[in-house]
């Protein structure tokens, strides 16, 4: 833009984002591709003059949660448009991905529909969609990469931020639509992740987690010419001064290598904690699932990682009445969680993705079995996370301290393992990483006091038990 060329006129943008943790990092980064349109963000969708539903394919009954969303949207656009006022709306994400031209017969009032690999194309497609005054769809999965054409992140990180590193999937459980929605495993170049990342923690940021739908099959390209995998990566982002913290989610068995296991021995930024999902425990439904493991081979990684990190706590996925399951087989998965103790766990009941092949296979289990087996699985998950946010109290642990609490003097904070923490502290002290005693577990916080105001050391105190 010249220095005489106008400013973009200001305009309000409002982004709905509902699954994972990708998705609200794609949806970070569609704000940043709309900034230099004047896009600025809204409150509201009923302020906005631009709408995104950035979906989620896992949630069951997506597509009709969608619909329903879109018709209550359909009155706010009408209402604008009788006050002269318009309304951009977008439906992105994987049920985007899935659905296509269907979203459009059935609501006509859509003006984009676009897949997650066609974000950096959005300007485009609010121009061609204001031009054309019809529906722009674009799900095509394109050979160039998204990540190539996106600009840097605009709006600033809190202390804490993500970074996809990987996206796509090859493996193709029986139960998944990621394969499908996203596309084929896609690993970023290293220099692109590590330049990110440095512009992060430049920002603020003191905390990053690594994304990917299978972030440790990274395979990213190096400049040297070879190929990194996740532990060489986390090795190198660790060297960036002023990161305190590493994560990275969300991780299969198969691809928990000798090499990722040894990051967690040496990288003292590489936080304690790991989500890796089984799904079951039963050989027999984790074949039928097609997760190539079997319930031993994750049990062995368990062993390797709590013998290179011994303070390391997992939480995992876990799906209840996938078709075939047998009562055995759910005794099997209830026989893994307790010889694990997971520290938290998403645990859901199976429902069917249409075009999975698990969605027309035979032997379903009838939906009160489901339930039934959910519940249980569920309790026994609770009891385990219970327990081990209890097993805190009277430790001195690490706390990066994220922002204000909602009481005053009240600051929190993120222990090792994602567990918020309350605590009583100078806000100027948020961003640092402080020592910290923990004196209460509440369901899903923590609360203590300081010990100390200068930097964690990421050595727990000798007070710290077993874990869970
Ligand atoms: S590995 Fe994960 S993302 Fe890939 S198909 Fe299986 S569940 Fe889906």
């Amino acid at each position: 833009m010249t220095a005489s060329a106008a400013a973009p006129a200001r305009k309000r943008l409002f982004i709905r984002t509902w699954g994972c943790q990708m998705n609200v990092y794609d949806s970070t980064r569609m704000a940043d591709v709309l900034a230099p349109l004047g896009y600025a963000p809204a409150e509201a969708p009923e302020a906005a003059d631009m709408v995104i539903l950035n979906t989620c394919h896992i949630r069951e009954k997506a597509a009709e949660k969608l619909f329903s969303e879109l018709g209550r949207l359909r009155e706010m656009k009408r209402e604008r448009e009788s006050a002269g006022a318009g309304m951009v709306l977008a439906v992105a994400g994987c049920v985007a991905q899935a659905e296509g031209a269907e979203i459009t017969r059935r609501a006509p009032w859509v003006d984009i529909v676009l897949g997650p690999q066609t974000y950096h194309r959005l300007p485009e497609m609010v121009a061609r969609a204001a031009r054309a005054g019809g529906a722009v769809i674009e799900t095509e999965m394109p050979v160039e990469q998204k990540f190539d054409h996106l600009p840097e992140q605009a709006a600033p990180p809190g202390i804490t931020a993500f970074l996809t590193v990987q996206e796509g999937c090859d493996k193709f459980c029986s139960f998944c639509v990621v394969p499908y929605t996203r596309g084929a495993e896609y690993s970023r170049p290293a220099s692109a992740v590590l330049a990110e990342a440095r512009r992060l923690v430049a920002a603020g940021a003191r905390e990053i987690t690594l994304l990917g739908q299978n972030v440790n099959a990274y395979h990213g390209e190096a400049a040297d010419g070879g190929t990194w995998g996740l532990a060489r990566l986390l090795r190198e982002l660790a060297e960036i001064p002023g990161l305190l913290r590493l994560r990275y989610t969300t991780s299969h068995p198969r691809d928990m290598d000798e090499a990722l296991i040894a990051a967690h021995r040496d990288i003292p930024t590489l936080l304690p904690w790991l989500h890796l999902p089984v799904q079951s425990g039963s050989d027999r439904v984790l074949a039928a699932m097609n997760r190539g493991h079997k319930a031993a081979d994750f049990l062995r990684i368990v062993e390797r990682l709590r013998a290179a990190r011994p303070d390391i706590a997992l939480s995992s996925d876990f799906i209840a009445g996938h078709p075939g399951e047998s009562r055995e087989d759910f005794a099997a998965t209830l026989a893994l969680v307790r010889e694990v103790g997971f520290a938290a766990s998403y645990s859901f009941k199976y429902s069917s993705r249409p075009g999975t092949p698990a969605a027309g296979a035979p032997q379903q289990v009838p939906e009160a079995e489901k339930d039934a087996r959910l519940q249980e699985l569920q309790a026994l998950l609770r009891e385990q996370q219970d327990a081990f946010n209890r097993s805190r109290a009277g430790m001195v642990v690490p706390v990066l301290l994220t922002g204000p609490g909602r009481h005053p003097g009240q600051v929190m904070g993120r222990s090792p393992w994602l567990q918020p923490v309350h605590l009583q502290a100078d806000a100027a002290l948020v961003g640092q990483e402080v020592q910290v005693r923990i004196l209460a577990a509440h369901p899903n916080s923590l609360s203590g006091v300081l010990v100390s105001g200068e930097a964690a050391s990421h050595i727990l105190s000798a007070e710290e038990p077993a874990p869970a």
